[in-house]
């Protein structure tokens, strides 16, 4: 009888030591990301008062990655992407939790403007995150009009 404790012991001691893998928490990575606000208008030429939705309070260039007052220009959001491959390539899961398109009047959007938006990230992070699960959250500013999501089925989403 001792010596079958003493082997059980032997036993359990060596698969404790050869398979840290099972002994100890494993650690995961992942991204949120969220509020993109996205500005397809946004430029750094033409008119100052014009160069990105929101109406800006100076005169002088906004910057290429953007400017106080204004949403997302497309260099931000593709530095952004880029920043998080070169930290973490392969996250475990990426939460995206939406707020996807500018702070637009809904007179200047529309239902496609909205879905295209959501569609350029989309690809673009599905390019940047291959094999990754995504587990994406509509934002109240990934509706159109903005903040009236529907409760039960819509044929756009
Ligand atoms: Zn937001």
């Amino acid at each position: 009888m001792v010596t079958l404790q003493k082997a059980l012991w032997g036993i359990i001691l060596v698969v404790l030591v050869t398979c840290p893998y099972h002994t100890q928490a494993r650690i995961g990575t992942f991204w949120h990301v969220t509020d993109f606000h996205y500005d397809v208008n946004y430029t750094t030429t033409g008119d100052s008062q014009n160069m990105c939705w929101d109406h800006r309070v100076d005169n002088t260039s906004p910057g290429k990655f953007g400017d106080y007052g204004c949403d997302t220009p497309l260099e931000l959001v593709t530095a952004a992407i880029q920043a998080m491959v070169k930290i973490q390539p392969k996250p475990d899961f990426i939460l995206w939790t939406g707020d996807d398109t500018a702070h637009v009047a809904d007179k200047y959007f529309t239902t496609t403007k909205v879905v295209n938006i959501i569609h350029e990230l989309t690809d673009k992070l599905n390019r940047s995150f291959p094999n990754t699960t995504f587990f994406p959250v509509l934002g109240n500013h990934d509706y159109y009009p903005k903040n009236q999501v529907s409760h039960y089925g819509n044929h756009d989403y």
